[in-house]
């Protein structure tokens, strides 16, 4: 019986889908499993959300292990005052929803 496995916004890992609610699942990707639904463990801050839609809607893709060479870390140099990488498309921003997917 294959089982079919999503991924859970609290605790950031890949649940089979019958770990989750119907309620759950209607929230799409800020779904949380049953697990951390009972443990109240939060869904990320709203600030990543907004990080992870703007480099979806962007076109940004994941890094991973195959990819990484193409996307080196931005210059932090140019990142050097806190409203430089307040932003919610600043590029450290972007690079760090890149690689966690989250945060
Ligand atoms: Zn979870």
């Amino acid at each position: 019986m294959a089982s079919h496995f999503i991924g859970c916004a609290a605790c950031d890992e890949m649940i089979p889908h019958s770990e989750y609610t119907k309620g759950q699942l209607a929230k799409g990707t800020d779904r949380r499993c049953k697990t951390c639904v009972k443990m109240q463990v939060p869904v990320p801050p709203a600030v990543e959300a907004r990080a992870a839609a703007h480099a979806a809607r962007l076109g940004l893709p994941r890094i991973t292990k195959a990819n990484a060479e193409s996307y080196p870390a931005p210059n932090l140099n140019q990142f050097r005052t806190v409203a430089a990488r307040a932003s919610d498309d600043a590029a450290p921003v972007l690079w760090f929803w890149q690689m966690t997917g989250t945060d």
